[in-house]
Order: structure tokens, then C-alpha cells, then sequence
């Protein structure tokens, strides 16, 4: 796969240089090996790989909930529900379930943290959209980020990206917040990261115990953010639940 000497650049620029630039389409070979290792460090999502491309994948899904449909009785040559089946597969391979490709992984650049910045990063209230893949439904919420960072600074919008890249997946609110802090911790290279998700659960809302207002919240601290109480303290007190 990549050769040693590009391997080597990488390692030997990684503690000098601004930029470590993980960018797909620019070096796609390269980059492929780099979503790779991310995602090697990340808890997996329970997959096996089928072999099928994306437009194979929107093919066989258009037919199987065609199939859906009319097994639920509904009228497919009804000008409203003919081009459901296909806009539903296009939505779950190309929009809600986008973070089951690696391909979509989102654009990563590190900086050196060249100020030496050594307090906590809070991102707060970053939307977080997902699918329950118990029902098929939609989580609703919102995500704090905090991290430590240690040599490595990552622009904020990232921290964004990352949380809606795994949140694009059929999910269990647990892992999700397992996988931002796996990717997190990886990328900045320090232990010292928090993830916390309150959200709500459509399964829950729209049936079995039919609630509307409950929230699930659900928190994943690491390093500092586990063993020192002030830290601990500091983060929880900036999360905001709607
Ligand atoms: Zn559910």
C-alpha cells in the first residue's frame, strides 16, 4: 500500500511542520490509508462488507422498500408514493447512513499547537442527528466536545463534522459517543477528551412508552476529564440540555 519513504515524510514533518494535512481527494491514496488508521482506532459500527458500490446499494434498497410498501398495502402508481422507494434509498445511502463509507469521512487537518495551549476546548451544543438502528427512527440531540489538547490543535469545525459523520450511521447513543471520543482521541493524540449527548429518542416518543419529554444523556470522559473532580466539574457544568 503507501511506501515507506512517503510513510517516513509523514512521521519526521508530524512534529515540525504546521500543517499534517489528512486530506481526501488531494493525495487519495495516501488519504485512504489515513481514514484508515482513524478509523482502525475507532470502536466499529457491527458491518460486513457486501462488495456493493453506492449506486448498487441505492438499486437493491429502491426494490426491497418497494417491496415495503406494497406489502403494507400502499398504492405505488399513486404520483405521491411512486418515487418513494428510490428517494428513501438515496436518502439512507447518500444522506442518514453517509457514515457508514469511509469514503465520506470528513476532511482532517491537525495543527501544531504552537501557542502551547493547555486549558480545555468546549464546543457546545453541536448538533447531532442520528437513526436508532433498534427501530429506524431518529435521535434528536445535542453534543458537547471538550478536549486537553497536548501537541495537536484541530480546527473547531471538525469536532462538528466528526460528531455528524458517526451520528450518520444506525446507531445506540453509547457508542456513538464511544466512536467521537475514540476519533478524537486518536487525531489529537491526548487522552484527555469528553463527549457528552443528550438526546431524544423518536422510538420512544412515537411508541412503546410514548413519551415526549424525555431525554437521554449519556457521557464518555477521558484522561483529566475522569480522574480530577475540577476538570470533571468544569466540563459537566458547560453542558447545556435543551
Ligand atoms: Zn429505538
Amino acid at each position: 500500500m503507501a511506501k515507506a519513504p512517503k510513510k517516513t515524510t509523514k512521521k519526521t514533518t508530524l512534529k515540525t511542520s504546521k500543517k499534517q494535512s489528512i486530506e481526501p481527494g488531494v493525495h487519495a491514496h495516501e488519504t485512504a490509508v489515513l481514514v484508515k488508521q482513524i478509523l482502525d482506532n475507532v470502536r466499529p459500527t457491527p458491518m460486513i462488507h457486501n462488495g456493493l458500490s453506492n449506486e448498487e446499494k441505492i438499486e437493491k434498497i429502491t426494490e426491497k422498500f418497494t417491496e415495503i410498501m406494497e406489502v403494507l398495502g400502499l398504492d405505488l402508481t399513486d404520483d405521491s408514493l411512486g418515487d418513494t422507494p428510490r428517494r428513501v434509498a438515496k436518502m439512507y445511502v447518500n444522506e442518514v447512513f453517509a457514515g457508514l463509507d469511509a469514503k465520506k469521512f470528513p476532511k482532517m487537518t491537525v495543527i501544531e499547537n504552537k501557542m502551547n495551549y493547555d486549558q480545555m476546548i468546549v464546543v457546545q451544543s453541536i448538533s447531532c442527528l442520528s437513526f436508532c438502528e433498534h427501530h429506524f427512527l431518529p435521535i434528536d440531540g445535542f453534543a458537547t466536545v471538550a478536549y486537553i489538547p497536548n501537541q495537536k490543535v484541530i480546527g473547531l469545525s471538525k469536532i462538528n463534522r466528526i460528531v455528524q459523520y458517526f451520528a450518520r450511521r444506525p446507531q445506540v447513543q453509547e457508542r456513538l459517543t464511544k466512536q467521537i471520543a475514540d476519533c478524537l482521541q486518536y487525531i489529537l493524540g491526548t487522552e484527555h477528551v469528553a463527549v457528552h449527548i443528550n438526546a431524544k429518542h423518536y422510538c420512544v416518543v412515537m411508541r412503546g412508552i410514548e413519551d415526549t419529554g424525555s431525554t437521554t444523556s449519556t457521557a464518555d470522559l477521558r484522561g483529566h476529564f475522569k480522574s480530577r473532580q475540577e476538570t470533571r466539574e468544569e466540563f459537566l457544568q458547560q453542558i447545556k440540555t435543551k
